[in-house]
């Protein structure tokens, strides 16, 4: 059903290729098409007092104003590009609200197949608190022709995999947003205001809650993320060993160098950078346990992606370039919403903001006593 056209309001009663449908899903709570949702006839015959809109225009007036109804609207095309997710929770209100009070709630995009259809589905899953499948099943069931789109397939399983809610701290949610700036930035070369949020405080400037661990620029000890920035990914490969020196060398370190400090130090860089990447390891294995060193779950550390964070300059503006040390301006690492950054483990990451790990250092503060991992 996707890329259909918009079609005006005048078409409703009288359009043969939508006519009018509409199935209940729930008890109060029906799902169909856009031709039910202006037919007043119907609307009265099955007491309808809600009706929930997700399409590219409102419904016409003479139905918003019917005394007996309450709507919402949502704009919404039917693409997989287009970010449903981010309304479930307003929508889930709305029905909510119905439902709760024994209304009869209509949820409707233009044929009832897509959108109004993954509302729904999301709907179905967080109540009965299941994964996208059996809910899928269960709305087909009653509603043969349901189908999301691939894109809002994706977003109903991170909406499982989130606990059935938005959680805004969750990996796969920061990456989810990310990439849909990403394709803004690809297309207007600058990110857009409604995705500013996306840019989070400088974890280098005082907090009211400090995080207790956190990676410093190695030059001059600049806090320049903390743990909760990461955004980790698992590995391609089945090993996340060190690579032999020699091995053939990614383009992330391409213009990245060896600190200029004395040889005796960059021999210690070599140890420490490795003793970084075990302990980083470990620190994820055991952040939540305390006990083991098992790489549980595995997460890569070859290359330190993070969020978007507030001290990186140009990063609103541009879509890609350096990323420099706020303080005393050494490299730290690249970003780019453009291109996809090869991870040594093989996988992709795109868009990529990363620290290189030998440029930074972990700490970890204890009762304020800060221990350099
Ligand atoms: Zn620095
Ligand atoms: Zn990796």
């Amino acid at each position: 059903m996707s890329g259909r056209e918009a079609k005006g309001a005048e078409n409703n009663e009288t359009d043969c290729d939508n006519p009018i449908s509409l199935d209940e899903i729930e008890k109060g709570l029906w799902l169909g098409s856009f031709t039910a949702a202006t037919d007043i006839e119907t609307l009265k015959q099955r007491n309808v007092t809600h009706i929930l809109t997700l399409d590219i225009c409102p419904l016409p007036v003479h139905i918003t104003e019917l005394p007996f109804l309450k709507t919402k609207y949502v704009h919404v095309s039917d693409t997989p590009k287009d970010d449903l997710l981010c309304h479930f929770e307003e929508c889930f209100s709305f029905l909510d609200d119905a439902l709760s009070n024994d209304k009869v709630v209509l949820v409707h995009c233009y044929y009832g197949v897509s959108r109004s259809a993954t509302i729904v589905i999301a709907y179905v899953m967080r109540k009965y608190q299941l994964s996208l499948t059996p809910a899928f099943e269960r709305v087909k069931s009653k509603r043969r022709f349901v189908g999301p789109n691939s894109g809002f397939t994706v977003q109903l399983r991170l909406f499982h995999k989130m606990g059935w809610r938005i959680d805004q701290s969750h990996e796969k949610f920061k990456l989810y947003r990310l990439r849909m700036a990403a394709d803004k930035v690809r297309k207007a070369k600058i990110l857009p205001q409604n995705f500013m949020d996306l840019i989070k405080p400088d974890p280098g400037i005082q907090q009211s809650k400090p995080e207790p661990i956190v990676y410093r620029c190695r030059k001059c000890r600049r806090i320049v993320a903390a743990k909760s920035n990461l955004i980790t990914h698992t590995p391609t490969t089945a090993e996340i060993e060190p690579k032999p020196a020699g091995t053939k060398h990614v383009t992330f370190q391409a213009d990245i160098h060896v600190p200029s400090e004395s040889s005796s130090d960059e021999s210690k860089i070599g140890t420490k950078g490795l003793l970084d990447r075990m302990n980083a390891l470990c620190m994820y294995s055991n952040s939540e346990k305390s006990s083991g060193c098992e790489p549980e779950p595995r997460r890569c550390k070859e290359i330190l992606f993070i969020e978007p964070l507030a001290w990186m300059l140009d990063i609103g503006k541009q879509t890609q370039g350096k990323l420099n040390c706020p303080k005393c301006q050494s490299k730290l690492g690249n970003f780019s919403w453009v291109n996809s950054v090869n991870c040594p483990c093989g996988k992709n990451v795109s868009p990529a903001f990363y620290l290189v790990p030998s440029k930074v250092e972990l700490t970890h503060s204890v009762q304020n006593v800060e221990i350099t991992i």
